[in-house]
């Protein structure tokens, strides 16, 4: 699994579990609606970790009214990609409400790889962010009964793009709401992904396996 930092600290904290645990790997990054700059050299230095599988997470959102200015954001954006292309990192982008404006900030920085984490739109989106060459990073949102709309971008998704995330401690699936989710609740959503598509879940395991080591390079 892949434990993500939103601001320095935290990426600080998840490179440390990381070296605790065998099973855990570290994105560094920094939340767009956090209120410092991000500190480039910093997470740069950070990322140099052996541990440190991903940039993330980066992004952008329009929606939370205490984010810093559209302008702030795009402009942190597109230094946090330019560190991933240098470093040859795979992103990892949260996304509330600029799918045009990221999709064009991926298409500004050639050689970006990554995932849409905690992917939430419809098909034509899917396919958008697919024809970059980005990953669909799917969390309990698709267990829950008014996501017809995602569940069809779970059956249409390529096996070789498709990844499965919890973004606990929030991102519950439907069962859990109310409760904080946590890593081991993937297998929530990793049981309907596999029965949207057909598969069995030890299928799903192979898939997802071979899907992150190819995308997050210095797992292996
Ligand atoms: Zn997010």
């Amino acid at each position: 699994m892949v434990a993500v930092g939103v601001d320095l600290e935290h990426s600080r904290r998840v490179v440390d579990l990381a070296h605790r645990f065998p099973q855990v790997f570290a994105g560094v990054g920094h939340y767009p609606t956090e209120t410092p700059d991000p500190d480039i050299a910093a997470l740069r230095e950070l990322a140099a970790d052996e541990r440190v599988v991903a940039i993330g997470e980066v992004g952008l959102d329009f929606v939370d009214t205490n984010s810093p200015s559209r302008e702030v954001q795009q402009a942190r954006f597109d230094q946090l990609l330019t560190l991933a292309v240098e470093l040859d990192l795979p992103v990892s982008i949260h996304n509330r409400g600029a799918p045009a404006e990221v999709a064009g900030a991926i298409a500004a920085h050639p050689g970006l790889r990554g995932a849409m984490h905690y992917f939430a739109l419809e098909w034509d989106w899917a396919e958008r962010f697919l024809g970059l060459g980005f990953y669909l990073s799917f969390a309990g949102l698709v267990t829950r009964p008014s996501r017809n709309a995602l569940r069809e971008v779970v059956k249409q998704c390529p096996p070789d793009r498709i990844l499965l995330e919890t973004d606990s401690p929030y991102g519950q699936a439907h069962k859990r709401m109310g409760e904080p989710n946590r890593p081991a609740y993937l297998l929530d959503t990793a049981r309907l992904v596999a029965e949207l598509r057909g598969i069995s879940l030890e299928e799903l395991a192979d898939i997802e396996r071979a899907n992150a080591l190819a995308l997050f390079r210095k797992m292996t």
